[in-house]
């Protein structure tokens, strides 16, 4: 499999992908380790979990650098990409021994009710290129501080930064056969469903998901799903400071050039603000730098897959031919890499892709509302629910809308936000099951209880 830059288009390097063969040896080395590491006590388990962020922190210029080579971030988000993700396995590592241990409820002169979190096992965790660190710390950590075993498949995006993930949770103290990596495409994603594992964890798009999901009904093992989306923004009347508003909602929409799961994907405007909004959002834009993911200063560099330019073109086209009209970008730029101008849209309408599906891109459609009510309408009319945003002056008037919404995580005057110690969770497309926080922790286990009568 070659290893592609997608700012150069050269090949990186080229590395033997997985077969059926070498899947099934790597899960016989977690199968003969996965007992010896359920019995690490939990402090130990974060110690070395700590110890793994640590050594990234140490590393950050070198995985930073691999990071933005195959994938194309710009080397300043790749940094930000690593803190961020070690500061959510510290907040994980920090944690679980308070919500990992076992937990007496009661106890009576003849009775006590205990609750046990046993590991489930050897877990499946199918990842995503987009943030490889921090979706992967979503999932491989706590699992690992549960006292699974885990198999972890980068995406065919990130394969470099997955295998050093791998090294530096060995090199943290993880025990070898405790955490394997497997190298490939969606064949080998395919390979993974079919064996044995206790749990799957995975994150991509909405058409994988369900593949997986169908797959892994038939086991009876747990499945947890974290998706796409097409995440909403409302901008209401009362906003004071129209133009931060506006210069935040852009990073949302924005940054890691659009490619977030949580990016802003729809931005409604109440009508009285909604033309200087509109001014404020696209001098916002138009101030940003675009070039070489390792030129310094740059905010909009190039796409991960050359397959997405097309997808963008093709929403851009279907928006203009249907009344759309193009304020900023709306095409591929001439050079060599995947790169696609920053791209604003207003006259939009639920009747064109850009507003209904997955744009993952640096493009983004505006539309003007008249109420709230119309504002919630619109933002729940998507077949996804991972996040939602309302920028207003009024906390209650945000939350009052907020609470109609349906998608996992609501946002006042922020978006594009996770939080270790919240749940992260989608709805309907966007998946099922959380990661992240207590419940994040726990959902690497499986429970016990136990009645214990003298
Ligand atoms: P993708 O679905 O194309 O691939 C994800 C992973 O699945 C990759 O490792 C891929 O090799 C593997 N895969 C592909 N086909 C498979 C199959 N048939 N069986 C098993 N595995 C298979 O997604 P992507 O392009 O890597 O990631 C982008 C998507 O992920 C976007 O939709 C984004 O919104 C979503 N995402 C969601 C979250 C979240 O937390 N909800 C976080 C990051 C990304």
């Amino acid at each position: 499999m070659n290893i592609i830059n997608p700012a150069t288009e050269e090949i990186i390097t080229t590395i033997q992908e997985d077969n059926e063969v070498s899947l099934a040896l790597k899960f016989e080395k977690l199968k003969n380790s996965a007992k010896q590491w359920s019995a690490v006590p939990v402090k130990k388990r974060a110690e070395i979990l700590e110890k793994f962020v640590s050594l990234l922190k140490e590393n950050i210029e070198e995985l930073a650098a691999i990071l933005t080579s195959e994938m194309g971030k710009p080397m300043q988000q790749s940094r930000n990409e690593i803190n961020g993700a070690g500061a959510k396995a510290i907040w994980l590592a920090q944690h679980a021994p308070q919500y990992l241990s076992e937990e007496i409820l009661s106890v009576s002169a003849q009775m006590t009710e205990k609750i046990v979190q046993e590991p489930l096992g050897i877990i499946c965790n199918i990842s995503a290129w987009n943030y490889p660190y921090n979706v992967g710390v979503n999932i491989f950590v706590p699992a690992l501080l549960a006292g699974n075993a885990v198999m972890y498949k980068p995406s065919e995006y990130a394969t470099l930064t997955g295998l050093q993930i791998g090294a530096y949770l060995v090199a943290a103290g993880v025990p070898e056969g405790v955490f394997q990596v497997a190298i490939g495409a969606g064949e080998v994603g395919g390979a993974l469903l079919e064996i044995p594992f206790d749990g799957y964890y995975f994150t991509g798009s909405y058409p994988t998901g369900q593949k997986i999901y169908e797959h892994v009904a038939k086991k009876m093992v747990p499945c947890v799903l974290e998706l796409g989306g097409k995440d909403p923004i409302y901008v209401a009347d009362d906003v004071v400071d129209v133009a931060s508003a506006a210069a935040g909602i852009a990073d949302g929409a924005f940054y890691n050039n659009g490619q977030s799961c949580c990016s802003v994907e729809r931005i409604y405007v109440q009508s009285a603000i909604y033309d200087a909004f509109v001014e404020a959002f696209v001098a916002e834009v138009k101030s940003w730098k675009m070039g070489s993911p390792t030129e310094d200063g740059v905010y909009i560099t190039v796409l991960s897959r050359k397959a997405q330019l097309e997808v963008l073109a093709s929403q851009v086209s279907d928006a203009v031919e249907n009344g759309a009209q193009i304020l900023v970008g709306g095409k591929r730029v001439d050079r060599k890499g995947n790169y696609f101008e920053p791209t604003v849209l207003v006259n939009v309408t639920h009747d064109m892709a850009v507003m209904r599906e997955e744009s993952f891109g640096p493009i983004i459609g505006i539309m003007r509302v008249e109420n709230d009510a119309e504002a919630v309408y619109l933002m729940n009319d998507t077949a996804y629910g991972l996040t939602a945003g309302v920028y207003s002056a009024d906390q209650n008037r945000a939350e009052v809308i907020l609470a109609q919404i349906n998608a996992g995580s609501g946002y006042w005057n922020c978006c594009d936000r996770v939080s270790a110690a919240l749940p992260w969770s989608g709805r309907g497309n966007s998946g099922f099951g959380s990661t992240l926080s207590q419940i994040g922790l726990k959902t690497f286990t499986k429970p016990k209880a136990y009645h214990l009568r003298k």
